[in-house]
């Protein structure tokens, strides 16, 4: 395996608070040592990032791959190419796929596909995510389940989701919430609120979350068992989690791009790609979730990329199925809506995408520390673009951020000491000249061997 020096870059390592303009050089998958002035023996690849950043490789933890069961959507194939695509290095998969990942041969197949990325399988906690039976959790997590969840269906029964947190502590693992009391939500599509009363859509009130997120606070702190809280979209959910943070209770949340950049306004748009599950909440508790983020109330942004079909999504918005495509656009969108608006500094947007998750479910990225698996994401952070339908890699297009400029690009992805996403590589060309076509990242090209 050649060796890669990536020279010209500010590294911006939360880990090891680095934020210094020093070159990395990468050796046998692993980040070999970083300073100024390294040499290049012969056999490296010299990579000249021109001033762009150098983060370890994001971990997305929050992504539904849809395979098995609905490959003509996303399969795991697809869905990691888009990660790389988007400067992630690593994802954890979401076990709500057809039939659900709730053995350990289903475990074993999420892992044993070839990626480019690394790719970590979420287990069930009931099996076929029904709420009633739990899942094996001990072989489970043998098998490589790195957490366990039902996401897309809360957990109903209270007995079953503090079984679950007791047996997951035994066997070390954190149980990923997803929090919904379905009754409350009835037959909601948009957060209730004026927006939902000027568009005519049913909604679904912010406490048919906090209800949920009450509920198995109150459970963890019972049990001691490691809770997640998924996708957290209300004021009332950030001021619970602060609150239990406090209490010394043993939880983390997260929340996605889309509650930090859109609220139930845009939703007037009728937009089905808006359509997703929590849903996109008013004006307040947008700032709030800003608030939580930067305050370390909330532990990781990650993109709930939930890929849908054209056909299912080109329907009224009451019938679309939720969710958004996110994994590309989880960088760009955080660096539109949170860097450029001063909520957070750069250096705590890459902990939040990718230290932090990589702390919560206890795998191995995250850092550049010498040593540690040579995941590098290169960014540039001022470069202005707007997002097209053929620009994802993803099979499903469903992005409310088409049409919309962001600022903030990823121009280099590198995973295990490979580089699985070179911005304007082309099939033909693999000396790593860049081609200019279209819209461009105003300075030169990155890469030059
Ligand atoms: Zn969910």
């Amino acid at each position: 395996m050649r060796k890669i020096l990536i020279t010209g870059g500010r590294v911006i390592d939360p880990a090891t608070r680095t934020d210094d303009h020093v070159d990395v050089l990468l050796a046998e998958g692993r980040v070999a040592e970083w300073g100024k002035g390294i040499e290049a023996g012969g056999e490296t690849l010299t990579v000249d990032v021109d001033g762009a950043i150098v983060a370890p490789g994001l971990v997305d933890m929050h992504v539904h791959l849809r395979d098995p069961g609905r490959e003509d959507e996303e399969t795991i194939e697809s869905g990691t190419a888009a990660a790389a695509h988007g400067g992630v290095t690593a994802v954890a998969a979401m076990p709500n796929t057809e039939p659900a990942i709730d053995t350990p041969s289903w475990v074993e197949y999420v892992r044993s596909q070839e990626t480019p990325i690394a790719v970590y399988p979420i287990a069930a906690i009931t099996v076929g995510r029904e709420g009633k039976t739990l899942t094996g959790m001990a072989e489970l997590a043998e098998a490589g389940a790195v957490a366990f969840s039902d996401d897309g269906s809360p957990v109903v029964s209270p007995t079953v989701m503090r079984r679950a947190l007791e047996y997951a502590s035994m066997v070390g693992l954190p149980i990923i919430s997803h929090c919904e009391d379905l009754d409350l939500k009835g037959s909601g599509v948009m957060n209730e609120g004026l927006a939902s009363t000027l568009s005519g859509l049913r909604g679904i009130p912010a406490a048919a979350e906090e209800v949920a997120v009450a509920r198995d606070i109150i459970l963890a702190r019972t049990t001691g068992a490691k809770l997640h809280i998924a996708h957290v979209s209300t004021e009332g959910s950030v001021e619970l989690v602060r609150r239990a943070k406090e209490d010394g209770i043993a939880i983390t949340c997260e929340t996605a791009p889309h509650y930090f950049s859109l609220n139930d306004d845009d939703v007037r748009s009728y937009d089905t790609s808006l359509r997703v599950s929590p849903p996109i909440r008013s004006a307040a508790d947008l700032a709030a979730i800003k608030v939580g983020l930067a305050d370390g109330t909330i532990d990781a942004i990650a993109s709930d990329h939930a890929p849908h079909s054209v056909e299912e999504k080109q329907v009224e918005f009451d019938a679309a199925p939720p969710g958004m495509i996110g994994v590309e656009t989880l960088l760009p969108v955080t660096l539109t809506n949170l860097v450029q608006s001063g909520t957070v500094t750069l250096e705590r947007a890459v902990e939040l995408l990718s230290t932090d998750p990589a702390s919560i479910l206890n795998i191995p990225h995250g850092t550049l520390e010498a040593g540690s698996r040579a995941d590098v994401t290169v960014f540039d952070p001022d470069w202005a673009w707007e997002v097209t339908a053929d620009w994802f890699r993803s099979k499903s297009k469903n992005s409310p951020f088409i049409g919309r400029t962001l600022q903030g690009r990823v121009i280099l992805t590198i995973s295990e000491g490979k580089i699985v996403f070179e911005e304007n590589a082309t099939s033909d060309n693999d000396d790593g000249e860049a081609h200019a076509e279209g819209e461009h990242r105003p300075e030169e090209l990155p890469v030059h061997v």
